[in-house]
């Protein structure tokens, strides 16, 4: 199966993240979410990105039109008509994903695969969803996917061996690399990760120590590239509640409750870096 366009539902920072890779790989982009604001900000954020490449000499000057180029942005699902592949990258919410998958079977030929790049909600629900659970697949891209290597690609129950091997060559061609994983909540990555954040969360409402503190023990002495508290802000502390709630409900273990103060800072409206507010303070955002 050749996949030429590559549509994506969700202009936030993943769906962006993962049109601006798509795009600079020569896949042609159909980007879709609720409204025009959001595409038109999802697009601005594409194009800071793109120059920011350019500065730092690792994509060419020139490529920079063609890739925007390659990117159409609308706010009907019915535009993934078009698409090969689609990578759903709506907010983590199984409610709103399975609307998404049902209105894509409905919507989309009959061999485009349905991906989504879900962090921790169950890709055999969503495949049941969609009807076409063979090609409903995890494409799960790391965040911010332009610098990131990894995408988790996850087999539903019932996915083919062709659609797996479909966007791994996919994955491929937008230079990551594959590693694949069986579908359980939170899959390999957010089983481990959301965990530790959350245990940091503890840290600081327990008062063990400031969210400084945390996120410095973490990067000096455990070599993490970014603390565990600044890294959640970056992820979105909202999508953060959504995986621990999805790990505390599926796998029914009360080790992955989630700690009351990230609920409270999601109740507070405080997200993060895309709020302005999270455990830190993003004036810019
Ligand atoms: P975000 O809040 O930045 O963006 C979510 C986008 O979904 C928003 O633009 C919103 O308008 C859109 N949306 C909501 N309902 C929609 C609908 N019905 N149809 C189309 N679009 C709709 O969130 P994000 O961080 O980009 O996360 C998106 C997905 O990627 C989630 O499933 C999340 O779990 C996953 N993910 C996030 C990260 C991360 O670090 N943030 C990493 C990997 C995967």
């Amino acid at each position: 199966m050749i996949i030429r366009t590559i549509g994506i539902v969700g202009a936030g920072q993943m769906g962006c993240g993962i049109a601006h890779v798509a795009a600079l790989a020569g896949f042609n982009v159909v980007l879709t979410d609720i409204n025009v604001e959001i595409l038109d900000q999802g697009m601005a954020s594409v194009s800071r990105n793109l120059d920011r490449q350019i500065r730092r000499g690792t994509v060419e000057g020139a490529e920079r039109d063609l890739v925007l180029g390659r990117i159409r942005t609308s706010t009907h699902l019915k535009d993934h008509v078009t698409s090969e592949l689609v990578v759903e990258s709506a907010v983590e919410r199984l409610e709103i994903k399975a609307e998404i998958f049902r209105q894509l079977d409905d919507n989309c030929p009959e061999s485009t695969i349905l991906a989504s790049n879900t962090s921790s909600i169950s890709i055999t629900k969503l495949g049941t969803a969609a009807g076409r659970s063979e090609r409903v697949v995890g494409m799960h891209f790391m965040n911010p996917v332009p610098m990131m290597r990894l995408v988790e690609v996850v087999r539903g129950l019932d996915t083919s061996p062709e659609t797996v091997a479909v966007v791994n060559d996919v994955a491929r061609t937008m230079g990551k690399t594959p590693v694949e994983c069986a579908d359980h909540p939170g899959f390999v990555s957010n089983r481990l990760l959301m965990p530790m954040i959350n245990e940091a969360i503890f840290a600081v409402a327990e008062n063990v120590a400031t969210p400084q503190a945390v996120d410095e023990i973490m990067s000096l002495g455990m070599n993490h590239p970014m603390g565990p508290l600044a890294l959640a802000d970056l992820i979105g502390l909202d999508t953060c509640l959504s995986v621990m709630r999805t790990l505390h409900v599926e796998l029914g273990d009360p080790k992955y409750r989630p700690c009351p103060l990230l609920t409270k800072m999601v109740d507070a409206g405080r997200l993060g870096r895309k709020s302005g507010r999270g455990f830190y303070i993003y004036p810019e955002a």
